[in-house]
């Protein structure tokens, strides 16, 4: 389809877009009731799946399970557990991959984790642990035929010495077996699109899914895209200066924002969407709807 039928289709109802959103693992009553809320108003738009995270160090094992297991039980939406080789020996981390298959969850997020110190300290393996995503990866395809997606980085992960490492790394993650890269959060398109051509270079031809953060609230999404390695663009900056003590218009800018990053995309012929939902679900809602995502 040429960018202008892709635009288009969002009118049509017959678009090519698909979507996954992603969630974090609630830690109180609140905040659950806030989860399935969010839940509830994102299923009917029929993703591709939900994605739950994995708190850092593996802090969330039991939580992240059972919430993923009740989204599927709950809504009919596949759901797709996140995974790490964090603290955990290999047999721990084979424990929660067979629970998870005979659970029926048939999709994992298969990451390495940051060092517990954050990704600024060295890695160390933990003892009789996996050393990393690409071996996670293999580890898990032994237990059971799952649908496996990895983490990609269009502002090169903080740990890669160079753009070649990082491919590298990448490349070899996905011939282990992973079906499709998600990538971290980024602000300038053209960073996801140099990532895209480094990667059809090396020869990587798995979808590379564009992982998009709308921005709630600036001060927490810059201070996660600084603890992650993500470049906030002093342009993006820009857009939210002086708006600390204006949430309406820092709402609207941030939809602005996001809506413009989402319909560049479009505009390149990207048809598939990961968004980072914060387990909120209105932007997300309204950026689906600008592709023409629709409850059926
Ligand atoms: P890897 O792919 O193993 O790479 C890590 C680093 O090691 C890279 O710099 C790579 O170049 C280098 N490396 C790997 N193998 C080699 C080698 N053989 N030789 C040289 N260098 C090598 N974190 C969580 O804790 N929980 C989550 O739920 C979570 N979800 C995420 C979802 C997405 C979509 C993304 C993009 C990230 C997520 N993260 C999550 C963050 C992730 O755990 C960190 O970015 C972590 O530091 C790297 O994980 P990875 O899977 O990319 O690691």
């Amino acid at each position: 389809m040429t960018p202008s039928d892709l635009r288009a289709s969002r009118q049509t109802g017959q678009h090519p877009f698909e979507v996954s959103f992603e969630f974090f693992p609630p830690k109180t009553d609140v905040m659950e009731e806030r989860f399935w809320e969010s839940v509830h108003k994102l299923a009917p738009l029929k993703p591709r799946f939900v994605s739950v995270t994995y708190g850092a160090g593996g802090s969330t094992r039991e939580r992240t399970m059972r919430m993923v297991s009740q989204v599927k039980a709950e809504t009919g939406v596949d759901a797709a557990a996140h995974l790490t080789c964090v603290g955990a020996t290999r047999e721990e981390v084979d424990q929660v991959v067979r629970a998870y298959k005979t659970a029926g969850i048939k999709r994992i997020v298969a990451l390495r984790g940051d060092p517990p110190g954050g990704v600024g300290q060295p890695w160390v393996q933990h003892p009789g642990g996996y050393t990393s995503a690409a071996e996670l990866v293999t580890g898990i395809l032994r237990i059971g035929d799952f649908d496996i997606s990895v983490a990609a980085y269009p502002d090169k992960h903080p740990q890669s010495p160079n753009w070649d490492v990082e491919i590298d790394n990448l490349k070899r993650k996905l011939d282990a077996g992973a079906t499709r890269a998600i990538t971290q959060m980024f602000f300038d398109n053209t960073a996801y699109y140099r990532l895209l051509d480094r990667a059809a270079a090396a020869g990587i031809t798995a979808p590379i899914v564009p992982g998009i953060q709308p921005i709630h609230s600036f001060k927490q999404i810059s201070g996660f895209a600084a603890k992650c390695g993500a470049v906030m663009p002093a342009w993006v900056a820009a857009r939210f200066e002086g708006l600390e003590d204006d949430p309406e218009t820092h709402a609207l800018v941030a939809s602005a924002v996001a809506a413009e990053q989402v319909l560049e995309l479009v505009d390149e012929g990207v048809t598939q969407f990961h968004f980072l939902t914060l387990n909120r679900s209105n932007l997300v809602l309204a950026l689906a709807r600008l592709l023409g995502v629709r409850p059926n």
